[in-house]
C-alpha cells in the first residue's frame, strides 16, 4: 500500500438524497408522486401539491440523488465505498441517514434481513472491510464494534448485558469525547461482526412497546473501529486507527407536543432535542458568522462533533418519501440537506494514538510468550537435547536433576512439536523411574513406596505444568487470531473473475460520478454565460437574450420569495410549539412552587437550595452530600 500523507485540506460534507418508491398503500390510495429526479445531474425537483399554478417547483442539486429504482449496491459503490476506505486508512468517518420516519433510513443503513441483494450500508461495509484485510499483506488489523442508542437524551449500550443502563459521555483532551464503559467486541470476520449487529438490533427492540415508535424517536449508532499496524523500513510498528460511525437518526418529523403534561411533557421536550441540536449545529456551521457552535446542547452532537466541522469525513443521506402528503416534511429535509452541503471538515489520519487496542494486544502477546518460555520447556538446538538424554541415562540422582530442569529457561516460546516431544520425554522418564524402583530387589518396601509417591507427585506436577502451558498457549493463539493478517488467518475466497467484475463495477461508478460532476459544472457555466452575454448582433437578439435573462432572474426571485415564505411559516410553527411548551412548563412549575411553599419550611428550602448544583453533563440538579458542603 502506498504511504499516505496526512491530509489537512478541507472538504465538504457529502450530501446525497434518496427517494423511496411509492408503497402499495400509497398506490392503492391513489397518492401522487410529487418528486422528480435527474440522477445523471444529481438534481431533484419537488412540486407543491397545494400550491397555485404559478408557484414554481423547488429545485435542488446534490452530490448525487437516488430515485426509486436505485440499487443498494450502487449507493455503496458510488457514495459510501470511498468513505469506508478512508476509515480503513485511518480517518474517522460518519454516515448519517436523515429524514422523516418511513422514508427508508433503516432500509438504507441496514436493509431488510435475509436478502443479500438488499444489504444496506452497514453490512456492505463489513464485506468491504474484511475483504480488504484479506487482500492485504504485511499488516495487522484489529476490528471491533460497538452499538449504542440515544433515546430521550440517554445513552444505552445495545451490546451490554444490561442495555437499559444509561451511559455517560466523558471528554479527554487527547482523544476527545467518548462514551464511558461502552462495550466493544473484537470481531474476526464479516460473519462475526454481523452477529454483533444482529444482537444489538434485537436488544433495541426489547422493551419497546412499539418498535416503530421507538426507532422513530431514537438514534442508533453502530461504531466500527479499525486499527492497522504497519512495520516501517526500520522495523518499527506504526498504528493507524479509523473510526466509522453509522448513524440511523430519529425521524425528522415535527413531534406534536400539544396535550402532553408532566412526565410525558418532559419526555416530549427531550425526544427531539438531539435532532434539533443537530439542526442548530448545522445552521451555526454554515452561517459563517457564528462563533459558537452548540455541540454541547445534546448527546448526539457531542458524540459526533468530529463529524460536523471536525476532522472526520462525513456523508449525509437525506431520505424522503415521494408522495404528495409528505410534501412539507420532504421539503424541510431537502432544505436541511442543502445546508449541510456547505459544512467543511478537515479530515486527518489518526496516527499512533495512545489508546490503540492493537498495541495493547501486541504487548500482551509478547508478555504471554515470554511467560510461557519462563515456565520452562525444551531447550532448542542439539545442546539441550543432548543434556536431557544425558540426564536420562544417569541413575540414582534422577530426582534432583529433573527438579532442576523445571527451573530452566527455554530459549524460545512454546513451539508445538518440540513441546510435545519434551513432555513425552519427561513422561517416559518418569515411567522408567517407576519401573526401576519396582524392579529394584535390594530396596525396602517402605522405601519403594516413598519413592513411588515422589514419582507420582512429580507426574502430577508435570501434568499441571502441561495444563498451564496449554492454557497459556491457547490464550496466545486466541489473541493472535484476533489480529488479522491477510492470507494468514483471513483469506479472500473470491476468484479472479469475481474480482475483475468488482473492479469493473467500481470503475463504472467512478465514471458515473465524474460524469455527474461534469454535468453540474457545465450547467453552472451555462448559467453564467447567459448572464454575461454582452455583445448583441441585432435588436431582436438583444430582446431575446434579455428576455431569457429576465425570465431566469424572475424565476430566481420567485423561488427566493417562496423560500422566505416557507421559512417564515416554519418559524411561526416552531414558535407556536415553543410557546405552547413554555405555557405548560410554567403551569407545571407553578404547581411545584405551590407544593414547596405549603409543605416545606422556608429554612429547609434555603438549605436545599444551597446544596443544589447543576450538573452540565447530566443536565440535572444534584444535591451535594452534606459532609462535603463548603
Ligand atoms: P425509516 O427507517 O426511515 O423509518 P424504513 O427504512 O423502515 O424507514 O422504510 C420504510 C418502508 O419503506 C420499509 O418497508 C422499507 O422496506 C421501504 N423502503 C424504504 N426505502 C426503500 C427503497 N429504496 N426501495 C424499496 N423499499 C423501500
Ligand atoms: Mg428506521
Amino acid at each position: 500500500m502506498p504511504k499516505l500523507k496526512p491530509s489537512t485540506s478541507a472538504e465538504c460534507v457529502k450530501v446525497v438524497v434518496r427517494c423511496r418508491p411509492l408503497d402499495e398503500k400509497e398506490i392503492r390510495d391513489g397518492h401522487e408522486r410529487i418528486v422528480d429526479m435527474d440522477v445523471n445531474k444529481g438534481t431533484i425537483t419537488i412540486h407543491n401539491p397545494k400550491g397555485s399554478n404559478s408557484e414554481p417547483p423547488r429545485n435542488f442539486t446534490f452530490d448525487a440523488v437516488y430515485d426509486w429504482n436505485s440499487k443498494q449496491r450502487d449507493l455503496y459503490d458510488e457514495t459510501f465505498r470511498d468513505l469506508v476506505q478512508s476509515v480503513i486508512e485511518g480517518f474517522n468517518g460518519t454516515i448519517f441517514a436523515y429524514g422523516q420516519t418511513g422514508t427508508g433510513k433503516t432500509f438504507t443503513m441496514q436493509g431488510p434481513k435475509n436478502d443479500p441483494e438488499l444489504r444496506g450500508v452497514i453490512p456492505n461495509s463489513f464485506d468491504h472491510i474484511f475483504q480488504h484485510i484479506a487482500r492485504t499483506q504485511n499488516q495487522q488489523y484489529l476490528i471491533r464494534a460497538s452499538y449504542l442508542e440515544i433515546y430521550q437524551e440517554e445513552i444505552r449500550d445495545l451490546l451490554a448485558k444490561d442495555h437499559t443502563k444509561r451511559l455517560e459521555l466523558k471528554e479527554r483532551p487527547d482523544t476527545g469525547v467518548y462514551v464511558k464503559d461502552l462495550s466493544s467486541f473484537v470481531t474476526k470476520s464479516g460473519k462475526e461482526i454481523e452477529h454483533v449487529m444482529n444482537v444489538g438490533n434485537q436488544n433495541r427492540a426489547v422493551g419497546a412497546t412499539d418498535m416503530n415508535e421507538h426507532s422513530s424517536r431514537s438514534h442508533a449508532i453502530f461504531i466500527i473501529t479499525i486499527e492497522c499496524s504497519t512495520e516501517d523500513d526500520e522495523g518499527e510498528n506504526h498504528i493507524r486507527v479509523g473510526r466509522l460511525n453509522l448513524v440511523d437518526l430519529a425521524g425528522s418529523e415535527r413531534q406534536s407536543k400539544t396535550g402532553a403534561t408532566g412526565t410525558r411533557l418532559k419526555e416530549a421536550t427531550k425526544i427531539n432535542l438531539s435532532l434539533s441540536a443537530l439542526c442548530n449545529v448545522i445552521s451555526a456551521l454554515v452561517d459563517g458568522k457564528s462563533t459558537h457552535i452548540p455541540y454541547r446542547d445534546a448527546k448526539l452532537t457531542r458524540l459526533l462533533q468530529d463529524s460536523l466541522g471536525g476532522n472526520a469525513k462525513t456523508v449525509m443521506v437525506a431520505n424522503i418519501g415521494p408522495a404528495s402528503y409528505n410534501y412539507d416534511e420532504s421539503l424541510s429535509t431537502l432544505r436541511y440537506a442543502n445546508r449541510a452541503k456547505s459544512i467543511k471538515n478537515k479530515p486527518k489520519i489518526n496516527e499512533d494514538p495512545k489508546d490503540a487496542l492493537l498495541r495493547e494486544f501486541q504487548e500482551e502477546i509478547a508478555r504471554l510468550k515470554a511467560h510461557l518460555q519462563k515456565k520452562g520447556g525444551p531447550k532448542k538446538g542439539k545442546g539441550g537435547k543432548k543434556k536431557r538424554r544425558h540426564r536420562e541415562t544417569a541413575d540414582g540422582e534422577i530426582i534432583s536433576e529433573s527438579d532442576d530442569e523445571s527451573d530452566e529457561e527455554g530459549e524460545e516460546g512454546g513451539g508445538g512439536d518440540d513441546e510435545e516431544v519434551y513432555m513425552k520425554e519427561q513422561q517416559e522418564k518418569l515411567e522408567k523411574q517407576k519401573e526401576a524402583i519396582l524392579s529394584n530387589q535390594s530396596m525396602l518396601q517402605v522405601e519403594k513406596d516413598r519413592l513411588l509417591n515422589e514419582v507420582h507427585d512429580r507426574e502430577e506436577k508435570l501434568n499441571k505444568e502441561k495444563q498451564a502451558r496449554d492454557a497459556l498457549a491457547v490464550k496466545i493463539k486466541a489473541m493472535e487470531s484476533k489480529l488479522l493478517v491477510g492470507g494468514k488467518n483471513i483469506v479472500d475466497h473470491t476468484n479472479e473473475q469475481q474480482r475483475a467484475l468488482e473492479q469493473r463495477r467500481r470503475e463504472i461508478s467512478d465514471q458515473k460520478k465524474r460524469e455527474r460532476e461534469i454535468q453540474q459544472k457545465l450547467e453552472e457555466r451555462e448559467e453564467k454565460a447567459v448572464e454575461m452575454e454582452e455583445g448583441f448582433q441585432s435588436l431582436q437578439q438583444e430582446v431575446e437574450i434579455k428576455t431569457k435573462k429576465l425570465k431566469k432572474l424572475f424565476a430566481k426571485l420567485q423561488a427566493t420569495k417562496q423560500e422566505i415564505a416557507d421559512i417564515q411559516e416554519e418559524h411561526s410553527k416552531e414558535r407556536q410549539e415553543l410557546e405552547q411548551t413554555q405555557m405548560e412548563l410554567t403551569r407545571d412549575l407553578k404547581l411545584k412552587m405551590l407544593i414547596i411553599e405549603n409543605f416545606i419550611p422556608p429554612e429547609e428550602k434555603v438549605k436545599l437550595q444551597n446544596r443544589a448544583r447543576y450538573n452540565e453533563d447530566e443536565d440535572q440538579w444534584d444535591l451535594i452530600p452534606l459532609a462535603n458542603k463548603r
